[in-house]
């Protein structure tokens, strides 16, 4: 099937649907320079996520695993939401898209307007203390590598996600509702091989909801969705955003 027929389809059910749900990986921040972790290049590319990104990585060596965030950080504070973020922002404002599930740690989906994310793995944008309950935002590199918690003087720990914890329970079962309430989930840059976000789709789908897929490669998620567009997301959503204009879903009134 043609980009313009699989386009059409997916602007066809998303306009028919009363509830679109959006779920994103580390694929839509590709186009900002965020590395995904799936194909990764450059200087950290000799370390496997799964090796550092591990509270026993952080206990054997806290400075290494911060380092590997500092420059993780570095690139997410100087990068901008892209096309894709902003056309699903806009969905959102339009009353179209309902809300955005992502693992991403990144933030540029609330960079680029959007409202009501579900952040699934936390921020790299914030750090918390991994003894008392202190929480605070990283606006820029902390000046000590690890950093200390003010408060009690305990080591501070990026807050996010690490293979082998827990996805925070509130935000995993508002995504599971959202997941069994909606008439269609579009499937953003996800390998769909990290548990438990990648069984959202599959509630999804189980529950009746038409899945789409945008993500240039096949996924872990491809044979359970509707529709994939082999394609990077801002062609994707872009194109699909011109179809629902041109369905007269979107008009420039509104
Ligand atoms: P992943 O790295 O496992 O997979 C990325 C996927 O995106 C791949 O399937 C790839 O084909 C696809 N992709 C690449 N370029 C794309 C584009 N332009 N448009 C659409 N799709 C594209 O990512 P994941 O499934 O999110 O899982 C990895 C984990 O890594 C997540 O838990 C997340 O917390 C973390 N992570 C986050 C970021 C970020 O916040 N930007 C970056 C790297 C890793
Ligand atoms: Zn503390």
């Amino acid at each position: 099937m043609s980009l313009q027929t699989l386009v059409r389809k997916a602007a066809k059910i998303i306009g028919d649907s009363n509830y679109v749900v959006v779920f994103t990986g580390a694929g839509i921040s590709a186009e900002a320079g965020i590395p995904t972790f799936r194909g990764a290049q450059g200087l950290w590319t000799k370390y496997r996520p799964e090796e550092l990104a591990t509270p026993k990585a952080f206990k054997k060596n806290p400075k290494k695993v911060w380092e590997w965030y500092v420059w993780r950080l570095e690139i997410i504070l100087r990068s901008k939401p892209t096309l894709a973020h902003r056309i699903i922002a806009e969905l959102e404002r339009r009353g179209i898209v309902k809300v955005i599930i992502t693992q991403n740690v990144d933030e540029l989906h609330q960079d680029a307007g959007s409202r009501r994310v579900i952040e699934l793995h936390g921020s790299i944008r914030r750090a918390r203390c991994t003894k008392c309950s202190y929480k605070t935002k990283l606006m820029e590199i902390p000046r000590e590598i690890p950093p200390h918690c003010p408060k009690c003087g305990a080591l501070l720990r990026p807050d996010v996600v690490w293979f082998g914890e827990e996805v925070p329970r509130v935000a995993f079962e508002e995504s599971m509702r959202e997941a069994s309430i909606c008439d269609s989930m579009i499937i953003i840059g996800t390998s769909g091989v990290v548990f438990p976000a990648a069984y959202i789709p599959i509630i999804a789908k189980s529950k009746g909801a038409i899945l789409i897929e945008i993500n240039p490669s096949r996924s872990a998620l491809t044979s359970y969705v509707d529709i994939h567009i082999g394609t990077e997301a801002s062609k994707a959503l872009k194109a699909i955003y011109l179809e629902l204009k041109s369905l007269g879903i979107i008009n420039d009134r509104d």
